[in-house]
């Protein structure tokens, strides 16, 4: 039993460490880069770091509950928290992402916030990036690089080396004891590790991508975590067993009620059938029925199967803009219609073009607009049926509905936010969610509150929201 062998090797050393009085000691050096070398270097990468990855939250009340949180799990850790100096920041990042660098920087970004839902699951993954530090395991990785791609959907890329499984598991053992020790429900551990997996299924299946970094694994691992904590939850002292865990799940709501969810208007910003960009100042609509992704890059899902992908590309050469369309596409591309105006008083080209053979064929709705003498934004809609009149009317609209936006226009937009809301008499998840102000409100409804798909609210019920 390979999973047994293992289990039983990490829970020791996790009690070990717990355990040992000299632990300071065990830890001082590895290859001779001691924890305080470790967090001069983090700290000289910290601020470029933040900054990379969207900044603080700034909501001093939000970053110092956290702050709280942390203080009592290094309370608990004990001397194995000693030779580190811990530091908790919350990201200002639509992605989901937790993380530590060397020494004691841990960082969560305010999505993990909303998907978590009780304190004792904050918890859960500042002891388990706790774990990861104590342990030692960036000690050999190199630096966390993070990178912004181009306007207008800003993308974040991180370059980390993964952490490998057996390190996951160590720091998920040791963040067991940590929380036990600090009083909070060690259970919450493997709870958000489901929410976690529950998440990442969920971006897979829309085509999101908000996990840039190294903290994620391939499913099979997850449930080998989640059954070696299982038993380490078995294996945990009676006296530990038998205590009244903090759940501290309306401390958590309380703290998380009004905090902002998603990508922030400068960000490049859905709200359900609307984008909005204040940085580069334009907006545009999807067609009815058409469904924002909410990853990298912007698109949307249509009806029948369609796709709709935008982006803004140099254009170097000049260019009459139906030529443009018709030299970016497949040379098999054959061209129904293409027409040449302004939109929004900026030159511009659609058309109406297909590809392919007999066997497969695919239908473009296609728009180019010149937003500067060097730039131009593209549609792209495509399906594999032909566009019905419906079809092609609603994909030129929305086209046709780009404009920019004035610089009073752009700070009006408001990023959406989380809010608890109370059920008042029993109702359907729909009629929740369709109080949700962005795409895909549903999902995100189920995801939020850990609910099954069709529950029934009942009068008293609190949920979290996002509008
Ligand atoms: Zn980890």
């Amino acid at each position: 039993m390979r999973v047994g062998r293992l289990l039983v090797i990490v829970l020791a050393l996790a009690w070990a460490s717990l355990a040992g009085a000299t632990h300071a000691a065990d830890v001082a050096s590895i290859d001779g880069v001691t924890p305080e070398m470790e967090m001069r270097e983090s700290a000289r990468s910290h601020a470029a770091l933040v900054a990379q990855l969207g900044g603080e939250y700034p909501d001093r009340v939000l970053q110092a509950y956290i702050a709280g949180i942390g203080a009592r799990l290094i309370a608990a850790a004990n001397s194995d928290a000693a030779a580190f100096q811990f530091t908790f920041t919350v990201l200002d990042t639509p992605g989901v992402l937790a993380f530590a660098q060397p020494g004691g920087f841990v960082y969560v970004s305010r999505a993990i916030l909303a998907l978590a839902n009780s304190e004792a699951e904050v918890a859960a993954v500042l002891a388990h990036e706790m774990g990861h530090v104590i342990l030692r395991h960036g000690s050999h990785r190199a630096s966390l690089l993070a990178a912004f791609s181009d306007r207008p959907r800003r993308e974040i890329t991180i370059a980390a080396n993964a952490l490998n499984h057996e390190q996951e598991i160590a720091a998920d053992a040791i963040s067991v004891q940590i929380l036990a020790a600090a009083g909070y429900d060690p259970a919450a551990q493997a709870q958000f590790l489901k929410t976690m997996d529950a998440q990442l299924t969920f971006e897979v299946d829309v085509g999101m991508r908000l996990h840039p970094n190294g903290e994620t694994e391939a499913q099979a691992t997850v449930a080998e975590r989640l059954a070696l904590l299982d038993a380490a939850l078995a294996g945990l002292p009676l006296s530990a067993r038998s205590a009244r865990w903090y759940d501290g799940r309306a401390e958590h709501r309380a703290a998380i009620d009004n905090m902002v969810f998603g990508f922030r208007p400068a960000q490049g910003m859905v709200s359900r059938s609307r984008y909005v960009d204040a940085a580069t100042r334009i907006t545009f609509d999807v067609p009815d029925g058409y469904q924002f992704r909410m990853g990298n890059g912007i698109a949307a899902d249509g009806p029948r199967g369609a796709l709709l992908q935008i982006d803004a590309r140099r254009m170097l050469a000049e260019m009459e803009m139906g030529d443009y369309l018709r030299s970016v596409v497949a040379p098999d591309t054959h061209f129904n219609s293409v027409e040449t105006g302004y939109i929004d008083g900026l030159r511009a080209a659609m058309a109406n073009a297909a590809s392919g053979n007999e066997a497969k064929r695919e239908y473009f709705i296609l728009g180019a607009i010149r937003t500067a003498n060097d730039r131009v934004m593209r549609f792209h809609f495509a399906q594999s049926e032909p566009f019905s009149e419906a079809e092609v009317a609603a994909s030129r609209s929305s086209i046709i509905s780009f404009r920019r936006i004035s610089a009073a226009e752009a700070q009006a937009w408001q990023p959406v936010r989380i809010h608890m809301h109370a059920v008042s008499t029993a109702t359907t998840l729909d009629a929740v969610a369709a109080q949700m102000d962005m795409p895909r409100g549903l999902d995100w409804l189920l995801r939020l509150n850990d609910l099954p798909p069709g529950a029934i609210l009942k009068a008293g019920d609190v949920v979290k929201v996002v509008r």
